[in-house]
């Protein structure tokens, strides 16, 4: 695989819509006023084009925005500081982040802890299980799929797994790497955005030496190459443009990612992926784009970090959100796919003594003290590539 230029950029910021009593909710609204001139210069520009179908010659071109963030994993400081009179509503934790997740046409996001819900009694780390609510929150900030294939897939067993299922069908929200039968397993996921058809997959290293049950394969999708080449053999023969994977891999805490990650990425997208969005170190890894053999470019972002989680400090508490254009190309005959932009906006999750945890933009997060890092420390480390 020869490397290709990455084009990256990043967006700045993004207009708030809740402002609670809580004195850095405050300044981040006065910093996001005065930043939203520069907003809008860098993203109008691609959100409007990417809903517009230009013809020229005999050429069509469509243009979609896919996005996604890293690991939704749900600690009890977390999920306690999300609890109200009607249950709990995780919802507020996202405010500051809200139009930056609603800006992209299609968002996926990494739901890490299982949501059986307070049924089977919410916990946290080693054994999680999250409330629900987390879901319908996801869903209400603009997430369009959520990927399941995770090492805490099974912490609550089957059981689990298949209530967390049924809240996810009971809301129409999309899954895909946890199934509830093999006919759901083989169901391959595909959407339809702005004229681009892609197929999302999801798989897991492992579940942390908890079993799978005997006979039931399906319930987890673990990484097993040739499983992993038959499927997306099958995601190509439904006539789909891409074929995007969700991967839970590598080591924790590692900011760059194993041999073994850049190996697995290279058989992948040479047999058929295109994009490879990665987590479980829970911390980023760099964005690398490849060109296949077969004259196709792949963009694989080794890991996305924890996106929301009661983790903190060295890096652990920095995510961020990840959007590829993706740029379709017809002619009589034939289509090609290109990706004009890559984007990265960092992010980090604040918090004050466990209570009133917030996602904001990295650069409002380093402004106002709340992190040492900058937004371009956060930004070059995903961009440029990987060490020599
Ligand atoms: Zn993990």
């Amino acid at each position: 695989m020869n490397q290709k230029r990455l084009m990256t950029g990043v967006f700045l910021c993004v207009p708030l819509l809740l402002v609670i009593g809580f004195l850095v909710n405050k300044q981040y609204a006065d910093w996001n006023t005065s930043a939203e001139g520069k907003q809008n210069e860098k993203l109008y520009p691609l959100l409007h084009t990417t809903k517009e179908v230009q013809a020229s010659g005999k050429s069509i071109k469509s243009n979609a925005t896919l996005a996604a963030i890293g690991d939704i994993l749900l600690h009890d400081t977390v999920y306690n500081d999300a609890k109200d009179e009607n249950g709990y509503n995780f919802t507020p934790m996202f405010s500051p982040i809200k139009d930056m997740l609603a800006a992209p046409d299609f968002l996926i996001a990494n739901q890490e802890s299982t949501p059986a819900g307070v049924e089977l009694g919410v916990s946290s780390y080693p054994l999680f299980n999250s409330p629900k609510e987390i879901v319908k929150s996801l869903q209400d900030v603009g997430v369009d799929a959520v990927t399941t294939a995770n090492n805490h897939s099974l912490d609550q067993g089957e059981k689990g797994l298949l209530s967390a299922i049924d809240y996810y069908e009971k809301i129409s929200m999309p899954y895909v790497g946890a199934f509830k039968s093999q006919e759901d397993k083989e169901r391959i996921r595909t959407f339809n955005v702005n004229g681009i058809k892609f197929a999302l997959l999801s798989y897991t290293y492992g579940t942390n030496g908890i079993p799978v049950p005997k006979g039931k394969d399906y319930l987890v999708n673990l990484i097993d190459e040739q499983n992993m080449i038959q499927e997306v053999k099958k995601a190509k023969s439904m006539n789909v443009d891409l074929v995007v994977l969700s991967l839970h891999w590598g080591n924790e805490y590692q900011r760059f990612p194993t041999e073994e990650q850049e190996r697995l990425a290279n058989v992948l997208t040479e047999n058929g992926v295109d994009i490879i969005f990665g987590h479980h170190p829970h911390v980023l890894q760099p964005i690398q784009t490849y060109k296949t053999s077969d004259g196709r470019d792949a963009v694989v972002i080794y890991s996305l970090g924890n996106f929301l989680s009661g983790q903190k400090d060295d890096f652990k508490d920095i995510g961020g959100m990840v959007t590829v254009q993706v740029e379709k190309t017809m002619k009589p005959g034939r289509s090609k796919i290109a990706y004009p932009s890559i984007e990265f906006q960092p992010t980090f999750v604040s918090e004050n003594h466990y209570n009133n945890y917030r996602i904001y933009p990295l650069e409002f997060a380093k402004k106002n003290g709340l992190i040492g890092y900058s937004e371009e420390e956060m930004v070059s480390h995903m961009v440029n590539g990987l060490p020599e």
